[in-house]
């Protein structure tokens, strides 16, 4: 597409290939600079391997070596592939294709969809999540939201094994899986989304590979034709390629071995999927030619943070851990290790978001912090406490920004206006402003507003998307002084196509899984407790070491600050029945007496909220366990006595409030915690701090106005100012 075209970030004087070996060392200038034959990268988390072989691709590229159309960049996600392209482009490499299994497959799949089969290409599904719970709904299981991600999960780890419906329980029972439902539902809601996906004439993203790799195996023709297009591939994370994946790569290559993979054996944690890192241990043995290159100089974390890793590593076992190389780390020395004890998950959470608060007063952007967690249903009590606390986040997984509803909507409006616009630029105004307030005024015109909406849920959520469209402008102008609307347009078809959400001043959400390949100042590994980590189903000593490799990536995501914590008790009031990790005997301090002087985030965390016993349902006497009902402090399906008059005189002041202050309405306080404002209704200080959401800092700020409201009064002011 346009996107060679692009200008080069490099000044023309210093336009040469060699300028593009600068800021590597020795090894990785070996990888980027042997462009011919077999290249096999085994290095340890951290080391610049993917920065090697991007710059092992604009190397080739500029010094005429690589046809940039021949290259194909493999990468495991679609975030690292949009990462990719903009190095390279920056590398004055745009011209090379870089994507995952995936959307290279789907290119060609559609591409050679007419000649291999005929007719039309099948739609890919785009919101699968949604197609689940549809098929859910068809079955009448009602899934909450991170049930559903775990059932796609599970129907993605069928497909990928190549398991039909009516096996998947056997199989499941046998892999040792453990699912949010019972099999046979879980077996029920595939059957029902294979058969919705067949009557609407579409195709997932596994069936995407299945189908690539048959047509390229049963018509030479095509296989020829790919191959005659791509002649160099590039493969990163290549620990984790799954045999159907592996395939494909063969199949591309042919009988040739312009192949250069890299990875990190220690890294491998898709096993679960089916995934190997046999192929890039054996490198070597498939390609005795092989030019191997190891590389140990830890550029991205502290030796803090690597010692610790290192630590991790030293207890793994199994063929991986055989390959394992001693990092060490290039980076000045930064704070230790944090590891921190909570008496439960939600002030584990609770403490978390506090540090992560005071990381923020401290300096480090939000957008530079990530918590990362074993399992997806961990996420919500993460995104109470941060919502509680007025930190915005991001959740990673969640949808993909430009399938989103809103998104294509604005998206179309843009090209519309842009279309209108005609070509030229109104030179007498600022670029930046220019094309923001045009983008703004756009937007507008669908129905966007540009200050916060009162409402959580759905509806911030279209606002936060359209604000990162906003921003993703602006951003655009600032690095393309005199781009015009039309140009926006074409840069974020081009960002569509590649599926590259912008980044969002968020504190980043993710499991760990999602985390691999990234990098953030400051990480928190929450959830620590045996049982979680190794998560309980890990049984064999196989899938033992496969949690411990999970551990090893959370930690190595951390550039300078790492705190690790697990709570003793699942819900406030609980027994305190469990342990941490123990992936961290003998690794963190005074393992043999867990939870004494174990940093200040440890202290806030024990710190006494008067939630001795367990929380009571106010309605039925229920024990509470769901973040949400003890924040309600009710069942979620216990009638409710709350005045709605003074429910929505606090949901009035509250969007007041977050117009004023700029922030999501939700960092004021939540829905859940304003309707158990106006359950309690209370009248005086000590009764509203007894509402979960209202901590400190909140009463302090917001205190007098709420009572006010509940009163029936008017609120004084804004709230005290938050130093
Ligand atoms: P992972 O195994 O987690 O995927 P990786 O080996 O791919 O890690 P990179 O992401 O390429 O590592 O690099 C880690 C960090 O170190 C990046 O911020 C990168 O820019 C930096 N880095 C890598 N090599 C160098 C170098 N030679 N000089 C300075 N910084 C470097
Ligand atoms: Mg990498």
């Amino acid at each position: 597409m346009t996107a060679a075209t692009h200008s080069s970030a490099f000044p023309a004087a210093a336009d040469s290939a060699d300028a593009v070996l600068l800021g590597l060392d020795p090894e990785q200038r070996e990888v980027a600079t042997t462009l011919r034959g077999p290249v096999c990268v085994l290095a340890g988390a951290g080391t610049g391997k993917t920065r090697a072989i991007t710059h092992r691709i604009a190397y080739g590229v500029r010094s005429g070596q690589l046809m940039p159309a021949s290259v194909l960049a493999v990468t495991f996600t679609n975030r690292a592939a949009g990462e990719m392209r903009g190095r390279l482009r920056t590398l004055g490499a745009g011209g090379v294709q870089a994507r995952t299994f995936h959307s290279a497959a789907l290119r060609q799949l559609q591409y050679f969809w007419p000649k291999a089969v005929g007719g039309e290409v099948p739609r890919l599904v785009e919101r699968k999540i949604q197609l689940v719970a549809e098929a859910g709904a068809r079955c009448r299981i009602r899934l909450d939201r991170s049930e559903l991600r775990d059932v796609t999960g599970e129907i993605e780890w069928a497909k990928v094994t190549q398991t039909v419906p009516a096996d998947y329980p056997a199989a499941a029972l046998k892999a040792g899986r453990e699912t949010p439902r019972d099999l046979a539902e879980t077996a029920q809601i595939y059957g029902t989304y294979e058969q919705l996906k067949r009557d609407r004439g579409m195709i997932d993203f596994e069936d995407v590979l299945l189908l690539t790799v048959g047509i390229l195996q049963d018509r030479r023709d095509i296989a020829e034709q790919i191959r005659t297009q791509y002649q160099h591939f590039v493969v990163d994370e290549y620990q984790d390629v799954s045999p159907l994946q592996q395939r494909l790569l063969e199949l591309w290559l042919g009988d040739r071995d312009s192949l250069c993979v890299v990875g990190d054996a220690s890294q491998t944690i898709y096993s679960f999927t089916g995934a190997t890192p046999d192929h890039l241990l054996s490198f070597r043995t498939r390609y005795p030619q092989a030019t191997v290159v190891k590389l140990i100089r830890d550029y991205r974390s502290t030796p803090q943070v690597v010692h610790l890793a290192n630590g991790l590593l030293n207890q793994a076992k199994g063929r991986a851990a055989e390959h394992r190389l001693e990092l060490v780390s290039q980076r000045e020395p930064g704070p230790a290790p944090v590891y921190a004890e909570y008496p439960d998950e939600p002030a584990e959470a609770e403490g978390v978001a506090g540090r992560i608060r005071d990381l923020i007063a401290a300096g480090v952007p939000a957008g530079e912090i990530a918590v990362l967690y074993r399992i997806n249903a961990q996420s919500e009590v993460y995104e109470q406490a941060l919502a509680d606390a007025g930190v915005p986040y991001q959740l990673r997984g969640a949808e993909r920004f430009f399938e989103r509803a809103e998104v294509q909507k604005g998206l179309l409006a843009l090209r519309g206006a842009a279309r209108s616009a005609g070509s030229g630029n109104d030179p007498l105004l600022d670029g930046v402003v220019e094309l923001g307030s045009q983008v703004r005024a756009v937007l507008s015109s669908t129905g966007w507003s540009t200050e916060p909406p009162a409402g959580s849920g759905a509806v911030r959520d279209q606002w936060e998307s359209l604000a990162a469209l906003v921003r993703l402008a602006e951003d655009f102008a600032r690095a393309r002084p005199g781009a015009t609307l039309a140009d926006l347009t074409i840069e974020l078809e081009e960002r569509k196509a590649a599926q590259h959400a912008p980044t969002v001043q968020g504190v980043t959400l993710a499991s760990l899984h999602a985390a691999k390949g990234l990098e953030w100042d400051a990480v928190f590994l929450v959830g620590l407790t045996d049982g979680m980590m190794p998560i309980t189903y890990a049984k064999t000593d196989e899938q033992v070491e496969e949690e411990r490799r999970l551990l090893y990536v959370g930690v190595t995501r951390a550039r300078l600050h790492l705190t690790l914590s697990w709570g003793l008790s699942r819900a406030p009031g609980g027994r305190a029945s469990r342990r941490p990790s123990r992936f961290l005997n003998g690794l963190r301090p005074g393992s043999a007496a867990p939870g004494a002087r174990e940093g200040a985030a440890a202290e806030r965390g024990v710190r006494k909220r008067g939630r001795r016993g367990p929380v009571l349902c106010r309605v039925c006497g229920k024990t509470l366990t769901e973040a949400g009902e003890l924040k309600l402090m009710r069942c979620e399906d216990c009638p409710s006595d709350m005045d709605e008059g003074l429910y929505e005189r606090l949901r009035e002041w509250r969007a007041t409030q977050s117009q004023e202050q700029g922030l999501p309405a939700y960092c004021v306080f939540t829905d859940k915690t304003l309707m158990a404002i106006a359950e309690a209704a209370p009248s005086e200080a000590g009764e509203l701090s007894m509402i979960s959401g209202v901590g400190g800092r909140k009463l302090d700020r917001y205190g007098a106005d709420v009572l006010a409201i509940c009163a029936g009064g008017d609120p004084g002011g804004s709230g005290a100012d938050d130093a």
